[in-house]
């Protein structure tokens, strides 16, 4: 395996850096910046886009014919780990979820013409998409618990149930949303395309929750006779659960990208208090019990990071990666929790109240040990592959030729 970055890769990772310190992390600190819901204000995102844009610093992960760079997802792990050290620069860069998510698999799933009407606008942020499969009381850790049906007309299919926590909701215009289409294990679930224009559905609420926003909020959805016509059905009937695993996989991966960017800036902003904040004839970095928090919540982001990079290598060879994926999802969420804790105690008073942004990443972290699988279901799918794989859990890959 090869850790040395590719000179394109190494030059837009510079640029995001330059961009992400020069405009983003100003902002953190000025309260015009923000919505109501805590995210970046959209006109000052449109501006910040549109010159992301022109530096070709945008979807990189898309493939160049439709605007993007062609990274692989070993190309964009360092990138996302830099767009992220600023609380607002996934959305920024179109890297955050979940429009990053469905335009990957977009572009691996749908038709040319679906590629054309659906993905093309998320890709140029013409408008936001959301991914609806949760439901209040149904489908969570467990996909096979989905209420919310798919019945056939006779030009299409007919929507009936509820969802909920779909992050962008309020705002998205393009929906991919898994429903059930018969009783078959396996097989019982589809996944459809909708616009929100569409009539038949509707927002129940958006979610109150904890932490700050995505633009569109976390909605609960309820359909009543939402039509879908046979066009706007993703992959065959039946391929639901797959078009799920094909989506969560680098989903899952990217926030860990993301969430490793956040850790390290928290532990940047702690140790730059500990450098100069003095107690008992010393600064803090010189207290050895201080040096062991940083210390250890800087191992653990690294250690994060080479299972983020070597799945995104598996994935790139085409494997699905299932287990190093959930491996760096249980470790990056924790590290990322680790590392904003760390900075918060070692501020002190400061860091429990707003003058730093450590407060909101604090409270946004929590989320990572529950989104795209909570970590209990992800030891359990690493427990599963230890018994089926024996000793070969820990086969490295045998080079070819
Ligand atoms: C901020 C946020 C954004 C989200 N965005 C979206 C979105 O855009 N689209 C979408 O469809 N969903 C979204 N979700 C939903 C998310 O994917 C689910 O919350 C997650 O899959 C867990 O499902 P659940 O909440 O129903 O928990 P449950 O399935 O009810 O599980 C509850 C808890 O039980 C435990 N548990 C469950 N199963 C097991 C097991 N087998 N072994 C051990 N312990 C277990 C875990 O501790 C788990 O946290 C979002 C959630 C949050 C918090």
């Amino acid at each position: 395996m090869e850790f040395s970055l590719r000179t394109e890769v190494e030059q837009a990772r510079l640029a995001i850096r330059g961009f992400v310190d020069q405009r983003l992390i100003p902002l953190e600190t000025d309260p015009s910046s923000y919505d109501e819901h805590e995210n970046i204000r959209p006109g000052l995102l449109g501006e910040l886009r549109t010159d992301a844009k022109a530096m070709g610093l945008w979807a990189l992960s898309v493939p160049l014919a439709r605007g993007g760079r062609g990274f692989s997802m070993a190309d964009i792990a360092p990138c996302y780990e830099e767009m992220n050290r600023a609380i607002f620069g996934p959305v920024v860069f179109n890297a955050a979820a979940p429009d990053d998510g469905n335009i990957r698999v977009l572009g691996q799933v749908a038709t040319e013409a679906q590629k054309q009407r659906w993905l093309q606008p998320i890709i140029d942020g013409e408008v936001q998409s959301a991914f609806a499969m949760t439901e209040p009381d149904g489908c969570g850790s467990d996909p096979a618990l989905t209420y919310t049906t798919a019945t056939r007309t006779a030009t299409g299919w007919t929507i009936h149930g509820r969802k909920w926590f779909i992050t962008g909701a309020g705002v998205a215009k393009h929906f991919i949303l898994i429903a059930r289409t018969s009783d078959d294990a396996r097989k019982g679930l589809s996944a459809f395309l909708f616009h929100a224009d569409q009539p038949g559905w509707r927002i129940v609420r958006r979610i109150a929750i904890m932490g700050p926003e995505e633009h569109g909020g976390h909605c609960e959805l309820a359909f009543d006779g939402l039509e879908i016509p046979e066009e706007n059905l993703l992959m065959n009937v039946g391929d639901g659960l797959k078009l799920t695993q094909i989506r969560l996989g680098p989903a899952r991966l990217t926030h860990c990208m993301r969430w490793t960017g956040l850790a390290r800036r928290a532990l940047e902003i702690a140790m730059a208090h500990a450098e100069t904040r003095r107690s008992f004839g010393a600064t803090l970095i010189d207290h050895e019990s201080v040096q062991g928090l940083v210390g250890s919540a800087a191992m653990e982001i690294q250690i994060g990071r080479l299972l983020t990079m070597h799945a995104a290598w598996k994935l790139d060879q085409g494997d699905f990666a299932r287990k190093e994926v959930s491996m760096a999802k249980i470790v990056v969420a924790d590290a990322l929790q680790k590392a904003v804790d760390t900075a918060l105690q070692l501020l002190g008073a400061k860091g429990y109240s707003k003058d730093t942004v450590i407060e909101w990443m604090y409270r946004y972290a929590r989320q990572a040990r529950l989104v795209d699988g909570a970590s209990e279901v992800h030891r359990m799918v690493l427990a599963n592959t230890l018994r089926a794989e024996g000793r070969d859990f820990f086969a490295w890959d045998a080079a070819h030729g």
